[in-house]
């Protein structure tokens, strides 16, 4: 077993994560073997193990509240006085405390060995301040220049402030430097507030090299010199954005609250503050997050009395419960349900369509959450968060540049608005049958391009999804920088309907879109940065398109040039704790005021007049359970996927037939300059990981596990049948030989077995099953695997628009007018039909006339329109068709054929009847 923290000379990725994990097996170790010398008494092998186990511990229990010093006091006590019997029974019980986590509201686990009783018999006075009843329990990191032996007094102090209404309950972890502060909010996922006072230390008494590597990688370096505590606040709030941070200072504090340094503080206190105050103060800043406006108002409104008298007769529940035939419906679902549904947008309930009182400030607060301006919740999934973006940016005629692999929204989203999708093609991965993601050259490809013809004025928007469904992660920033700075106000479009959970990691928070603007601005507020734009422009000059070397240049904006204008849309439900279709736009845009009309518009266009009350609350209590455990959460979840991927690629008998693909095998060695190749290789350090965020130009998010199954004979889609009909495990996306497993923030370790044992249990039959069936079995299967892994067909990139749908037939650039195409096709009378294997097919691609598609064509898998309407029909695509094994494909019907724009009626379009 790993030591918590301290074993290795360099810091994992693995090790990092599953500190907080370790530190509990670990107490589990002490405890058991605490029971074998109770029962075989004195035995110094035991004792020494033991000694051992509470020396590895003692780095990370000083960062804990729980047991904290007097506990672990008495249990070293009794070891030395050689009570074995009551050393076990301490340790067992804090053990089991730890494990179900009931420190947190029972008193009795606090309690000193020889206290128990009286505790558990309520004898000790609840003014002891030890019970914390069923309130929320949270820590509050205190860090002062204070001898350790007035810790215990400063925790007593805080203690005597509890009062009965208090709606949470704490306790206080104190350390003395800058380390340990910063090493305790990292692995101590109970900390939620921290009390920053100055003359503290930097270094960290405790001997641990391996971490110095961790804070490394959060601290500036100048950090040792100067204030330590605006240094400190800094780094805290850059690991982790959702705490609380309050300032103490002797110095004058007005100046001190002024000041740049503070800008992550919420409170800044005067040194002899009273006490109470700071009291109140913690509490007030917790209760900030925990509330939810429009949820606590929906359990206020369902308790009241109401007769209803608009549409909606299940509001209230009377037209189930007093039913003869749909009693089950209330039973089923329970009475809050009904309690809290109204159409009615009175009895301050808000309006989603034009909210003032609590949805705005439901929103505002997830604004905050998320790191953005502004948020705006959206009851029917991202699939309308981003046609609603589309709606509000584009006009018709106005280019909008778009990652080929995107959700179908935004096809449609095009459609709507009748703009001209500019298509880019994502990388291929081939061998799984699938796409990669946009890399950053085809993009600039393309905007050059734009910009040779003059056009570049009319590409708006650009679209890109982060992460792709399998995992890619864009590097956000590069992005943005090189392509504002060709087009300085292009607006970005991040689809990370994936990808809301990234926000609460320290990692990944760099990844997102409104993580990449937070950067971003900072970047152009800097002098150095224009130090560095005006050496690039002495170097680079203009932007000429017609200068390719651009292409593998690194391109810097102009800081004073650039408009900063990002739209992030997130499927809330997809990784957080909201009910189905629960989605939110949130976006920070500079340009907002010339925005704000036609986003009011486009969100009336799309959002029901009756929006979903409780989808609405959920949206809510999922931005509070991320602000006070979505830290926890993801880090857990992390590990948890980083422990499956290890477990499969290294178990003996499973990885005989299945495979975690890994960051190597998901990004070609061109987007991975790091040259990082998994997540947890001998050797590799956290800086190494962090390297490869920082610079890469795709990361493989570890939570999104392409699970190959080729070599155990099953196509994606058999093996997910087979998982669902006989072991009870769900998925949902396969390829041609692979399925996608993804973690999340519910996932438990128990989960893993399951799927550890699935997987076990079908390798253990694929090995029976060859044993079994000689010679004639093995060649079939070995075919089949074959089959599957080599034989797998090309994926066709875009084509390009019939020219009857193009501005200019000789441009090099390939956008389109799809709505055109999208219409036509609306009077049959326009349409041809053509069977997929009909000659006549191949005699076209050949000799013409194009084939031209009417539709939308999306086979799933692979999930992204392999034709558009009004799209040219390549010998690629006809041999992709033609190979495709999958039996879904939205906009082909087999027995019909392909679905083809007449010639005549494109000539006709091309040469006048126009609709644009
Ligand atoms: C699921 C998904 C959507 C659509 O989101 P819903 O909430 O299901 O409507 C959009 N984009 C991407 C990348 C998605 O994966």
């Amino acid at each position: 077993m790993n030591a918590p923290m301290t074993s290795g000379t360099t810091q994992t990725l693995m090790q990092y994560f599953a500190a907080s994990e370790a530190r509990i097996d670990q107490w589990r170790t002490l405890s058991r073997l605490a029971r074998a010398l109770d029962g075989r008494g004195s035995d110094a092998g035991a004792v020494v193990e033991i000694q051992r186990c509470l020396r590895e511990l003692a780095p990370i229990e000083c960062l804990n509240a729980y047991p904290g010093q007097a506990l672990l006091d008495q249990l070293n006590d009794r070891l030395k006085r050689g009570e074995w019997a009551a050393f076990h029974r301490m340790a067992a019980r804090i053990s089991a405390a730890l494990q179900t986590n009931a420190y947190r509201e029972d008193s009795a686990a606090w309690a000193l060995d020889d206290e128990v009783e009286a505790v558990m018999g309520d004898v000790l006075p609840p003014a002891q301040g030890l019970s914390s009843g069923r309130r929320p329990y949270f820590e509050v990191l205190v860090v002062a220049a204070m001898d350790r032996s007035h810790w215990t007094s400063l925790k007593e102090t805080f203690r005597r402030l509890r009062r009965p209404e208090d709606e949470f309950i704490y306790e206080i972890v104190a350390v003395d430097s800058f380390e340990d502060a910063v090493l305790a909010a990292n692995f101590n996922y109970n900390v939620q507030a921290v009390l920053v006072s100055e003359g503290f230390i930097f270094d960290s008494q405790q001997d641990i090299p391996v971490l110095r590597e961790l804070i490394a990688q959060f601290v500036p370096e100048d950090a040792q010199d100067g204030d330590l505590g605006g240094a400190l606040a800094g780094v805290l709030s850059h690991l982790r954005p959702e705490l609380d941070i309050y300032l103490t200072t002797d110095r004058d504090p007005a100046a001190v609250a002024g000041s740049d340094e503070v800008a992550g503080v919420r409170r800044v206190f005067y040194g002899p503050e009273e006490p109470m105050e700071m009291h109140l103060s913690i509490l007030g800043g917790i209760k900030d997050r925990y509330r939810t406006p429009y949820f606590d108002n929906l359990k206020k409104y369902a308790a009241r009395p109401i007769g209803t008298f608009h549409a909606l007769p299940v509001a209230r529940g009377k037209s189930i419960f007093k039913s003869n035939w749909i009693r089950d419906m209330g039973e089923f679902y329970g009475t809050n349900l009904f309690l809290a549904e109204s159409s009615a947008t009175t009895g301050g309930l808000d309006s989603l369509l034009d909210p003032t009182g609590n949805i705005k400030d439901a929103q505002e607060l997830a604004a905050r959450a998320l790191g953005a301006d502004r948020a705006f919740f959206v009851t029917n999934g991202t699939s309308t968060s981003n046609k609603i973006v589309h709606q509000a940016i584009l006009t018709p005629g106005d280019i909008v540049l778009i990652d080929r692999d995107c959700h179908k929204s935004h096809h449609y989203g095009a459609v709507m608005c009748g703009a001209q999708p500019l298509y880019i093609d994502a990388f291929p991965l081939t061998q799984y049958s699938m796409y990669g993601s946009l890399g950053i050259r085809p993009i600039k490809q393309a905007l050059l391009t734009l910009k040779a013809e003059g056009r570049l004025d009319k590409a708006k928007m650009l679209v890109l999804t982060n992460c792709t469904f399998d995992g890619h992660v864009a590097n956000v920033q590069q992005t943005m920088l090189e392509v504002l700075a060709i087009k300085p106000d292009m607006v970005f479009l991040w689809d990370e309907a994936w990808f809301g959970f990234a926000r609460f990691s320290p990692f990944l928070r760099r990844r997102t879109a409104m993580g990449g603007v937070a950067a971003l601005r900072k970047l152009f507020a800097s002098p150095a940065y224009r130090e560095q734009y005006a050496k690039f422009k002495a170097e680079v000059g203009e932007i000429d398109p017609a200068n390719q070397a651009l292409l593998d240049t690194r391109l810097w904006p102009d800081p004073d040039a650039v408009r900063l204008r990002v739209y992030e849309t997130d499927s809330v439900h997809k990784s957080m704790s909201a009910l189905r279709q629960g989605s939110i736009v949130i976006c920070s845009d500079q340009d907002w005021p010339k925005v704000e009309g036609p986003f009011k518009e486009a969100f009336y266009a799309h959002t029901s007049t009756s929006p979903n009350l409780q989808i609405i609350a959920s949206l809510d209590l999922a931005r509070r359970q991320m602000e006070l455990e979505g830290f926890e959460l993801v880090g857990k979840a992390t590990q948890l996927a980083i422990e499956i991927r290890r477990e499969i690629n290294h178990h003996p008998l499973i990885s005989k037939y299945f495979r975690c693909a890994t960051p190597a095998e998901m990004i070609p060695a061109e987007y991975r300059k790091s040259g990082i190749e998994d997540f947890v290789v001998p050797g590799q350090t956290i800086a190494d990981i962090s390297r490869a965020l920082n610079q890469d130009e795709f990361f493989l998010d570890p939570s999104r596990i392409t699970l190959l199954c080729g070599n155990a004979g099953f196509d994606g889609t058999q093996f997910k049948a087979l998982l669902s009909s006989d072991h009870d495990i769900q998925i949902n996306k396969t390829s041609r030989n692979s399925v996608l497993v993804q973690i999340n923030i519910n996932n438990t370790r128990s989960d893993m077995a399951h799927l550890i044992k699935a997987l076990a249990d079908i390798s253990r039959d694929i090995d029976r099953r060859l044993a079994g069936g000689g010679e004639g079995a093995r060649k079939a299967f070995d075919a089949r695997v074959k089959d599957l892994v080599e034989n797998v067909p090309d994926l066709p990139d875009f084509s390009r628009f019939h020219d009857a749908f193009r501005d200019d037939p000789a441009s090099k650039s390939c956008e389109g007018h799809m709505r055109e195409a999208y219409y036509l096709a609306f009077d049959d009378a326009n349409c041809e039909y053509l069977g997929l294997n009909d000659p006549q097919v191949d005699e076209r691609l050949k000799n013409g006339p194009d084939l031209v598609s009417a539709k939308f064509v999306i086979p799933y898998p692979p999930g992204f329109p392999i034709m558009v309407p009004g799209q040219v029909i390549s010998q690629e695509i006809i041999t992709f068709m033609r190979k495709l094994d999958v039996k879904e494909i939205h906009g082909f019907n087999a027995a019909r054929g392909l679905q083809l724009l007449r010639p005549d009626v494109l000539e006709a379009h091309a040469s006048g009847g126009k609709r644009r």
